[in-house]
């Protein structure tokens, strides 16, 4: 079931008992998480951030002893404000609604002069990550995972056929055992460098905070489309009802701060702070699930490219691959499973070849096309759930076809 990566093998380390009591600071109690003895636990997972630590709470449910290892000192994270899809429910239906902190009702798509809006008939979400992160601690916590902070993977060491994860505790190499590892330390893994296989792509991400202007509508975000500056999009989006974020994707050696700045300048946006980091793409000739040695290693969320690439958006679709992903380890799900995800991500990767090729004019056509039945559509269909229903769109819309015909051919036979 695993593809077997060629690894290298590193000089065996002493087996060493592990001897730290890590004390992390949550909820503003100091929780003892480990206190001598040998990690030794069912399923590892590297990184505690979205993916890892739903995977983790999901495998304590089911009974299964799990450690999560995070490199950073503290289990905090910086501000980034995210919007996702109500696919945030399908997900994990007992979502906390208290850190939900604006919901965004209508998009309003701009080129040219040319604009539309849709009218969702569930709202999309606007989080914090801080937030999210810290509410997903409490639960994996609750549920009996092991939280390991200021703990860096490092690879894996393989003696006699016998598999073991390297780590750095302070200053200290540690040998981890493990039944799985699941690899969720996002865009720069350690993990998926370490069983050999490329860096996930990825596309520098900026975003501003500023003051949400005056007499706009907080449960409306606007999408800009001007492809001279990038051939993905500008937004903003309201944070809550006085705040919000004003950004870009860009493409990997653009100047992305220069063009956010010309942008917020044209617009009269005056920026507060900046959000910024490298966004994953998916990309689908690229594996997640491998053996090395005797441990089976999955890749879930950044590790894994497990990103719209349409929109960037991959706190969902990672979410998504992290409950396959221990689906798959106690045994509730096969491997046509997990490929779901990989498959919603397949489409996104189809749609963004051919968005790659739009020039403005082709912008304005498509937002003319934009009639009532294909406005309605979208309003029903989430960004996370278009595979089973995308086709229908020609059917609203015919003149997608020859559309999606000219822009397939330039990807072909022009680039
Ligand atoms: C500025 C910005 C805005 C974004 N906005 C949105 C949005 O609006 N909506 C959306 O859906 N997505 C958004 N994204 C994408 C989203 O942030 C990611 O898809 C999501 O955070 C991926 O989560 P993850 O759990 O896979 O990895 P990450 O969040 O990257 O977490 C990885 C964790 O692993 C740890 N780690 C790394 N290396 C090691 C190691 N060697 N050992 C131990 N631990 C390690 C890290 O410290 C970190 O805690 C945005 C991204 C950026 C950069």
């Amino acid at each position: 079931m695993f593809p077997r990566p060629q690894v290298a093998r590193s000089n065996r380390l002493k087996p060493i008992f592990l001897q730290f009591l890590l004390n992390i600071h949550y909820n503003n109690a100091v929780v003892a998480l480990f206190a001598g003895g040998r990690l030794n636990y069912d399923i590892v997972v590297i990184g505690a951030s979205s993916a890892g630590l739903f995977a983790a709470e999901m495998l304590a449910k089911n009974g299964k002893r799990v450690a999560v290892l995070e490199r950073s000192d503290a289990m905090e994270s910086e501000e980034r404000t995210y919007i996702v899809t109500p696919g945030l429910y399908r997900v994990m239906q007992d979502f906390p609604s208290g850190i939900i902190h604006q919901e965004i009702d209508t998009f309003r798509i701009q080129s040219g002069q040319n604009q539309a809006d849709i009218q969702l008939s569930s709202p999309d979400l606007v989080i914090e990550r801080a937030e999210l992160i810290s509410t997903l601690l409490s639960r994996a916590a609750a549920a009996g995972v092991a939280l390991v902070s200021n703990c860096e993977f490092l690879g894996f060491e393989i003696h006699q056929g016998k598999t073991r994860i390297k780590v750095r505790v302070d200053n200290s190499l540690q040998l981890v055992s493990a039944d799985y590892l699941i690899g969720a330390d996002g865009v720069h893994s350690a993990v998926r460098k370490s069983v050999g296989i490329d860096p996930v792509p990825s596309v520098p991400l900026l975003q501003a905070v500023v003051d949400l202007p005056a007499g706009w509508d907080s449960r409306m975000t606007k999408v800009w489309f001007e492809v001279e500056d990038t051939p993905y999009f500008y937004w903003l989006i309201p944070r809550n009802r006085n705040q919000a974020v004003v950004g870009l994707i860009s493409e990997q050696g653009d100047n992305t701060q220069a063009l956010l700045d010309r942008f917020l300048a044209q617009k009269n946006f005056k920026p507060i702070s900046f959000q910024s980091g490298q966004a994953a793409l998916h990309n689908r000739d690229f594996p997640t699930d491998f053996l090395v040695g005797d441990l089976p290693v999955m890749l879930v969320g950044d590790a894994a490219g497990q990103v719209k690439v349409t929109t960037v958006g991959g706190t969902v679709t990672g979410f998504l691959g992290a409950k396959d992903a221990a689906g798959m380890i106690w045994g509730d799900n096969q491997l046509p499973a997990r490929l779901k995800v990989t498959r919603e991500l397949d489409l996104h990767q189809l749609i963004r070849r051919l968005l790659d090729q739009m020039t403005p004019e082709d912008y304005t056509d498509l937002i003319e096309m934009l009639n009532p039945s294909v406005t309605n559509f979208l309003s029903q269909h989430d960004r996370d759930n278009m595979r089973s229903h995308f086709w229908k769109l020609a059917v609203l819309q015919p003149r997608f076809i020859p559309l999606g015909l000219k822009l397939l051919f330039r990807s072909v036979f022009i680039q």
